[in-house]
């Protein structure tokens, strides 16, 4: 269809600065090279190095992918327990694979699929992504030629096999029961097993932890299938990681976009969700002089009984940092402020405010507001809320769909405020490359923090469990205080984020 795109730049770089590659059929996927037509913030640019590393890595994809002979060997092996390595074949043909299994709410599942992606990369790895939880139905194929799903008929898939922290094969109990050492008396070629999985759930235990040290790493690298299970964006301590560091310096220059990069090249839009957005875009966002991305997560259900507090600690963040205009007391208004507006010609002199959130309820306090009252500027302010799901529903489609084009056109916005702890905002802010406005969750419900928000130091997402652990020393450490480009965050102050 040839429905007018908004923002036709003229040399619209929708290669995204080489991080995207030319080639994809379009039809299949239009999110891909349409996207950058709807960013009014183009993003920052990729680094030579990851560009290259991706195309090295989209090679390995399709070499080792599903349904090469690499990849039926693979399985074999896997399926006949492990053994030594294909001595027989090709040093180029030792393949070796990562599993990702994300669950929990989508943002959890994205920041989960982006932090294995960037170790698959990091180790050489093909990644698959198990079908489970939607995996399969939110996101165009990111490699050329092949598939990044996990064929149903693999034995690692979830529908076959059960992961949790008691599995025999977790890296963790692996350690504990000797199965695996890092000692240096690692264990002769021929009992390698055939896989581990890596326990990375928030709720992990230390032993899982060890993930994150060097000599387990190593131990790793001759595992040919690992399983990694998270719900959290473990980059920041993946960069804590000696063996990684070199490579990670070289790939992230900045390190505060690695997320902003991961997710623009691996997180597409089906075309389904991808009409969503681009309709809801078109129709109520695009005609605006400036976009504010409101994202409402009340997580309390004590908060929950206090909206009236939420709704307060919006607009007085608003205001304060002047996103949007404050409106005027009815005196005032009476008294014949503000200055009259007539309608400008081109009809581009407005604001729009795109709220998300489950409820309908801030939404229409905010837009009864701006329609009630005039603004302080005699500026007009337009408020729009996609849908309002009312509870978080799990394991369906729709719901699903809907939740990511919202968290998309936040991406869109040009300033974005954030509930301070939600995954599906880092993923907002992480596509669009906004720093957001963060509210902090309140710590007494029945008034707004002072302040009620406050800029967030990057914006990369929060790993909200890494372990405290100094791999060196064998004793537990602050890591958020071992190098300046690794902090604690603001909205979870255990967590850790890179700046
Ligand atoms: P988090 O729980 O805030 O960290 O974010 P997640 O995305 O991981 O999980 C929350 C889930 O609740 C989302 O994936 C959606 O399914 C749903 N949800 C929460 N907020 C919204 C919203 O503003 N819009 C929509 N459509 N769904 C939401």
């Amino acid at each position: 269809d040839d429905v007018p795109i908004p923002l036709a730049r003229s040399a619209a770089d929708k290669l995204l600065g080489g991080l995207l590659l030319e080639g994809f059929d379009e039809e299949s996927c239009r999110s891909r090279y349409e996207s950058s037509l709807y960013r009014r913030n183009p993003g920052r640019r990729p680094s030579p190095h990851l560009v290259a590393r991706l195309r090295m890595h989209e090679e390995l994809q399709r070499r080792c992918g599903p349904n090469t002979e690499s990849y039926n060997r693979a399985v074999q092996r896997l399926r006949d327990g492990g053994g030594p390595a294909d001595a027989h074949a090709p040093v180029d043909e030792q393949c070796k694979y990562l599993v990702t299994i994300s669950y929990r709410g989508l943002g959890n599942r994205i920041l989960s699929a982006a932090s294995a992606f960037l170790y698959a990369v990091l180790t050489g790895r093909v990644l698959l992504v198990d079908r489970s939880n939607e995996m399969d139905e939110l996101f165009c194929e990111p490699f050329p030629g092949t598939t990044w799903l996990l064929p149903r008929d693999s034995p690692l898939a979830t529908s076959r096999a059960n992961f949790s922290a008691d599995a025999a094969e977790s890296y963790g109990n692996m350690l504990r029961n000797k199965v695996i050492r890092t000692d240096g008396n690692d264990a002769p070629a021929a009992q390698t097993p055939a896989f581990a999985y890596l326990h990375l759930d928030h709720g992990y235990g230390d032993d899982d932890k060890m993930f994150f040290c060097d000599d387990d790493q190593r131990v790793l690298s001759n595992i040919q299938w690992l399983v990694m299970r998270t719900d959290s964006y473990i980059v920041p301590s993946l960069f804590l990681v000696t063996t990684f560091q070199e490579e990670l310096d070289a790939l992230f220059p900045e390190r505060d976009a690695v997320f902003h990069h991961l997710s623009r090249y691996l997180f597409h839009p089906v075309n389904h969700v991808w009409g969503l957005v681009a309709r809801y875009y078109r129709a109520y966002l695009a005609p605006a002089r400036q976009l504010v991305g409101v994202q409402v997560r009340v997580f309390d259900h004590r908060q929950a009984r206090s909206l009236h507090v939420v709704l307060e600690q919006i607009t007085s963040c608003a205001w304060k940092e002047k996103l949007l205009p404050e409106i005027l007391d009815v005196d005032l208004e009476h008294a014949g402020m503000p200055p009259p507006t007539t309608p400008a010609a081109g009809g581009n002199s407005f604001k729009a405010v795109l709220i998300t959130s489950l409820r309908p309820w801030f939404y229409e306090r905010i837009k009864g507001m701006y329609w009630e009252r005039a603004t302080a500027t005699g500026e007009d302010v337009g408020v729009h809320q996609p849908s309002h799901e009312e509870y978080q529903h799990f394991g369906e489609r729709s719901h699903d769909g809907k939740a990511w084009a919202e968290m998309y056109l936040l991406s869109l916005c040009d300033v974005l405020v954030t509930s301070g702890w939600s995954t599906f905002g880092y993923v907002a802010q992480g596509l669009g490359g906004l720093r957001p406005w963060v509210m902090y969750k309140p710590v007494n419900i029945t008034a707004v923090p002072d302040p009620p928000c406050g800029r967030d130091v990057s914006m990369e997402p929060c790993f909200h469990s890494p372990p405290f652990y100094d791999c060196k020393t064998k004793r537990g450490v602050d890591t958020g205080k071992i190098v300046p480009h690794i902090r604690h965050c603001d909205d979870v102050s255990w967590g850790l984020k890179l700046v």
